[in-house]
């Protein structure tokens, strides 16, 4: 969680840590002000509709649930919403939107999309889509269209949620970013944005989210 606190930190927000594991009693909503959805296991397809793929790799025991009910609230009251790596496969889940259970078994011919060390390893470009939130915060370092990142994911959205707008795309076609263009703020996005806080590649986009918070 340490690159995730410090990226809110750094970009002046204060972070708290949602416990699924508090139980009933306070709604763990209360006074938040932006939901940061983090990376993690694989959602269960049958949430989907679909049958489990052999690579399945199951997230904490009630996860799935606690996250598509927060990330839902916080859309119903537009509570910005950032959403990282498994964070973005949970919005789109949440919107009735589908998984790729295993890119390089269901998109064969697709690149690299599992560079694990060091963090902030660059592992393929995205392309960014123009008129999107997400082109609105890089555009002051992004010298063209297109941008390098991190990838840790065997997942990705394939059928895209109700209401959601592809922003970025990997060269080989996987969805890298979405967004709702609805919300005050609701972005997701399939890369570790999180891991260069040091170096500040992506700070725009913590920004972005704090200062939705704020206002
Ligand atoms: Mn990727």
């Amino acid at each position: 969680m340490h690159d995730y606190d410090e990226s809110v930190r750094r970009a002046g927000g204060e972070p708290r840590v949602l416990d699924l594991a508090a139980g009933s009693g306070d709604d763990p909503m209360t006074g938040v002000e932006g939901l940061l959805l983090t990376g993690g296991g694989d959602l269960d397809p049958a949430l989907y509709g679909e049958p489990r793929h052999a690579t399945f790799d199951a997230a904490e025991p009630g996860r799935d649930a606690f996250e598509i009910d927060l990330v839902r609230r916080a859309l119903d009251a537009n509570v910005p919403v950032f959403a990282i790596c498994r964070g973005i496969q949970v919005l789109n889940v949440a919107r009735g939107g589908t998984l790729v259970q295993d890119i390089p078994d269901q998109m064969p011919g697709s690149g690299v999309h599992s560079v694990r060390e060091p963090s902030f390893a660059i592992a393929h470009d995205v392309w960014i889509a123009s008129g999107t939130l997400l082109e609105q915060l890089m555009r002051e370092r992004l010298e063209s269209d297109t941008c390098p990142v991190n990838s840790r994911h065997h997942q990705a959205i394939k059928a895209v949620g109700t209401g959601l707008v592809v922003s970025a795309t990997a060269p080989d076609g996987v969805i890298e970013a979405v967004e709702d263009p609805t919300r005050r703020f609701c972005l997701g996005v399939q890369w570790h944005p999180e891991n260069f806080y040091r170096t500040g590649e992506f700070r725009a986009l913590f920004e972005g989210f704090i200062d939705a918070a704020r206002r």
